[in-house]
């Protein structure tokens, strides 16, 4: 396809991946696509190699472009045959009506993913209770950000991953980052940690790897995996014992602290050296770094928040953080780095289960009135919160489940936990609907595949990971034969009797997610496509001025939160007493390690898009599980060698590759293959008592050598 007809120009736009959202200038029309590195405050210039390589996706020989159903409706045995949009749209509402006429509403479900830009987040959530008014819906960001946004809901009354820009990063005196790998999975978010390094600032890296990241640093702990918590309780511990509490900033500006610290008094370091790992002197020393900086940065990321007890542990870091007198603190501060595109957006436009555009609580009466009033639909037609994105996909095709699922930017078949058990879920489907641009693995399964447009193929809003809300400009049409998602839910609307309400036109619709988030937590009404065009995005809470929703309107944005008060009933953040709990897996003489998963350089999320581009696959070929060579010795593996992952849900071969990077009795595989290698296949469904997050990222696990290279 040469890329968006004849006349060829150039776009500012972004990255169509993780949420730095690195701006790009795409050049489009008349031969294939072309991109370079734009300058915008995330990256300055820079892209990573999926950044580099993303105008790939658009010509790609795989894209989908006519719908597909079964030849034989429910048959999934049956081939997928190519079919109009009428005949696909057809059968998708056949299929909807199907099901909620024999089971009641809740039979029809919705989930979406964090990649969709805010105006498909939005549509999708006021599609699902306002068209279909089903209370199942939720998306892929649950199992990404949940635990963080429980957390910092809980501390600090709002959840912005990052409350300050990515460039004050440069100022810290000393950072901590816990469970992430920015230099392999963002590495233009570097210059900002680099900048600091260079200004003499000490980074501290929690990870059971020996990554990228915690190679460059200054001090690297490495926890058995979930054992973080035990670590933060040990480090507030530490703080006290040491007299380095900044006991003004806790009396002046938090609650809960004794509550806290009392959980904290009985991991004296040597403990918390015996359950993580960690030596008592490096945990000290860690403490030390961060609280004899003038300014400090705690981050965590999916490492930590991945787990069971993901709400927990951040809620630990956050305690230390606020021991210190970080957070609001200006330089200083606690934040959590989003991974997915439009995870932030997706979660403030009413894609989980349990929210309201706004970031509004769907129980909360006067949320579902304001959000009603702009929908023009009555309140007590609203459905009660749903079941959250694992629970819902267990259900499926059960009594009181969902029986017909639409599936919008997301491969739950690869990037759900237990996916084998999922799979089979989605199999026990009456129908599944799956929108995508290319037939992902879940795709594979559906009864009926909308073809859709791509990242630089439609316009849209998205929120990055600092709460920036930026436009992404389209920069050529999608081929033939293929719609967006919001031509898709107007179209399903119409056929479903709802005429109005549904623009395709983006701009429209975050019109009315203006007036829907005014006056709520993540408020955007002072936000217009125009500011966003003229300046480098807006942070939000950005209220219009006495609720004046137009282009008019003045309001600065909020770059830098909490500084004078944070947004809870006292004006204060909260420390919260959390208690470590081992994780309820673990490693026995049968399953001897711990199984833990993560991100490579070259790949991304579930691999839809990055398994497809020739020059990812010449740095990451095939899916490779870290061994220390003490481990893989014990079981006559060689680096090179095939091995076979067992654990209670299921079994995966990777190749190995050995290094003493890893904490020994550690299994890392990334997650980004599908088949005989989807770590997915192995991990555990346990789920976070608040987040709903499943234990991604620690379960037991024993291994065998399955072939040499
Ligand atoms: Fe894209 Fe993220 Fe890489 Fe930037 S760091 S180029 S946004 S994948």
């Amino acid at each position: 396809r040469p890329a968006g007809g004849g006349v060829r120009r150039t776009t500012r736009t972004h990255c169509p991946y993780c949420s730095l959202q690195c701006g790009i200038r795409l050049t489009a029309g008349g031969r294939p696509a072309e991109l370079e590195p734009d300058d915008f405050p995330t990256n300055r210039g820079g892209l990573c190699s999926k950044g580099w390589t993303a105008a790939e996706l658009l010509d790609h020989p795989d894209r989908l472009l006519t719908p597909l159903v079964r030849a034989v409706t429910g048959d999934r045995s049956s081939a997928l045959r190519p079919a109009t949009w009428e005949e696909a749209l057809d059968r998708v509402v056949a299929g909807i009506r199907d099901s909620q006429e024999r089971y009641g509403r809740d039979a029809v479900g919705c989930f979406g993913g964090g990649g969709m830009t805010n105006e498909k987040a939005y549509a999708l959530g006021k599609f699902a209770r306002v068209v279909l008014r089903t209370s199942a819906i939720d998306y892929n960001g649950r199992f990404c950000m949940s635990s963080a946004a429980g957390a910092l809901n809980r501390a600090y009354g709002v959840d912005r991953g990052l409350p300050f820009p990515l460039a004050d990063l440069a100022e810290a005196d000393a950072l901590m980052v816990v469970g992430g790998n920015p230099a392999a999975t963002m590495p233009p978010a570097m210059q900002h940690l680099d900048a600091a390094r260079a200004r003499g600032a000490s980074l501290v890296v929690v990870d059971p790897r020996r990554t990228a990241t915690a190679a460059g640093a200054t001090l690297h702990l490495a926890p058995v995996p979930g054992t973080d918590l035990a670590l933060a309780l040990g480090m507030l511990h530490v703080a006290r014992r040491d007299g380095l509490v900044d006991e003004a900033y806790v009396a002046a500006r938090t609650t809960g602290y004794a509550s806290a610290v009392a959980a904290a008094n009985g991991w004296w370091p040597d403990r918390v050296e015996r359950v993580t790992g960690v030596p008592v002197a490096d945990l000290t020393r860690a403490v030390h770094l961060l609280a004899d900086a003038e300014r400090a940065v705690v981050l965590s990321a999916r490492g930590a928040e991945q787990h069971a007890g993901g709400t927990d542990t951040v809620l630990g870091f956050s305690n230390l953080a606020l021991a210190l007198g970080l957070p609001g603190t200006p330089g200083s501060g606690f934040g959590t780095t989003t991974g997915q595109g439009n995870g932030q957006g997706g979660r403030e436009h009413g894609l989980k289960a349990d929210q309201l555009p706004g970031y509004r609580m769907l129980a909360d009466p006067a949320a579902r009135a304001h959000v009603a009033a702009v929908w023009g639909v009555d309140p007590a037609d609203l459905p009660a919160p749903g079941r959250s994105a694992f629970e819902m996909l267990d259900a499926l095709g059960t009594d009181g489940g969902v029986r017909t699922l639409l599936v919008l930017a997301s491969n739950v078949a690869v990037s759900a936990p237990d996916s084998g058990r999922v799979r089979a879920r989605l199999a026990a489907l009456d129908t599944l609907v799956v929108a995508d641009f290319f037939l992902s693995e879940t795709a594979a399964l559906a009864d009926v595949v909308l073809p859709t447009a791509q990242w630089a193929e439609e316009g849209g809003t998205m929120t990055n990971l600092e709460g920036r809300v930026l436009l992404r400009r389209k920069a050529l049409d999608p081929p033939e034969g293929v719609l967006d998602d919001l031509g898709i839910l107007r179209a399903l609307a119409d056929r479903l009797g709802v005429e109005r309400g549904f623009p395709t036109e983006p701009e429209e619709v975050f019109a009315e997610l203006r007036r829907a988030s005014a006056g709520g937590k993540a408020d955007y009404s002072g936000i217009t496509y125009a500011r966003l065009d003229a300046e480098q995005g807006v942070f939000w809470p950005c209220p219009a001025p006495a609720g004046d929703t137009s282009d008019a309107a003045s309001h600065p944005g909020t770059p830098r939160m909490f500084l004078d008060s944070f947004p809870t009933p006292d004006g204060r953040a909260r420390f919260v007493r959390v208690d470590f709990r081992p994780r309820a897996e673990q490693p026995d003489r049968h399953y001897p390690y711990v199984l833990t998963t993560g991100r490579t350089t070259s790949q991304y999320q579930s691999g839809t898009q990055t398994r497809r581009v020739r020059q990812l696959l010449l740095t990451d070929p095939d899916a490779r599980a870290e061994l220390h060579p003490d481990v893989a010795a014990r079981h006559g593996v060689a680096d090179g060698d095939l091995v076979r992952l067992e654990t209670r849900r299921g079994t995966a071969v990777f190749r190995a590759r050995l290094t003493d990077g890893v904490v020994r009795g550690t299994v890392f595989v990334p997650f980004h293959w599908a088949g005989l290698s989807g770590a997915n296949g192995l991990t555990d469904t346990r789920l976070d008592p608040t987040s709903r997050m499943p234990e991604f990222k620690a379960c037991a696990v024993r291994l065998e050598r399955a072939g040499g290279p």
